[in-house]
């Protein structure tokens, strides 16, 4: 599964606030950043913040899988997954989406965008997941505190394009509230013909203060 670290900003220095902000014990020395997350901060900090002294830490994550592999057993998972399930949620970096569902290695596909929107991308996903490797219910989990909430559709690509010239052809998929955004991601998978199985779909938002999933219905007010 991939974890992303912050919203694919375009601008260099913000994406790099994002990535130190990500890590484990690191707290922002900036006093102009507030103190909720990265995500957050990447999202609200302009193009013209100075940019915060930055390493790479990728040579960390090889010293770690040496340690995961070492210890690694699970060599006779299969390809399909053993729930025969597809979550779909946001990238952002407090959802560690195993064990906040209490999933285990091998049961379920996690598909991840900044938002966990249903775009034409995950729509590809989706249909790979139920048509080739078995997967028969879908469970969406957006969440609270997303960066997506802190953008609009027309202010980001107004920023970008005075900036460098070229305004995004494709959709910020900016929301204000990640409930009445799930129910706009389970209209979405209902409508599109290439998921062929669509009786099992569930919806959630993930609160970032207390760690737990709160179903969101279509026949909710
Ligand atoms: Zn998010």
């Amino acid at each position: 599964m991939g974890e992303g670290v912050g919203l694919d900003h375009p601008t260099q220095g913000v994406h790099q606030r994002s990535v130190e902000l990500a890590r484990p014990g690191r707290r922002p020395s900036n006093s102009r950043l507030c103190s909720r997350t990265g995500f957050t901060l990447g999202v609200a900090a302009s193009s013209t913040d100075p940019i915060r002294p930055f390493t790479p830490t990728a040579d960390e994550l090889v010293a770690g899988n040496e340690r995961f592999a070492a210890a690694f057993t699970d060599h006779e998972l299969q390809v399909s997954p053993t729930r025969q399930m597809t979550v779909v949620t946001c990238m952002d970096s407090r959802m560690d989406i195993f064990p906040l569902l209490g999933l285990g290695h091998g049961e379920a596909h996690i598909i991840r965008n900044a938002g966990g929107v249903i775009t034409d991308d995950v729509i590809r996903s989706l249909c790979l997941s139920q048509r080739y490797l078995g997967t028969r219910e879908i469970v969406l989990v957006h969440h609270t505190d997303c960066g997506l909430q802190l953008v609009t559709e027309d202010g980001l690509k107004a920023e970008i394009e005075a900036e460098i010239g070229v305004k995004p052809w494709w959709a910020v998929e900016s929301f204000v509230d990640p409930y009445v955004d799930v129910k706009q991601s389970m209209r979405r998978l209902q409508m599109t013909p290439f998921i062929p199985h669509k009786e099992h779909i569930r919806g959630f938002v993930y609160d970032v203060l207390t760690g737990r999933i709160n179903e969101v219905t279509l026949d909710d007010a």
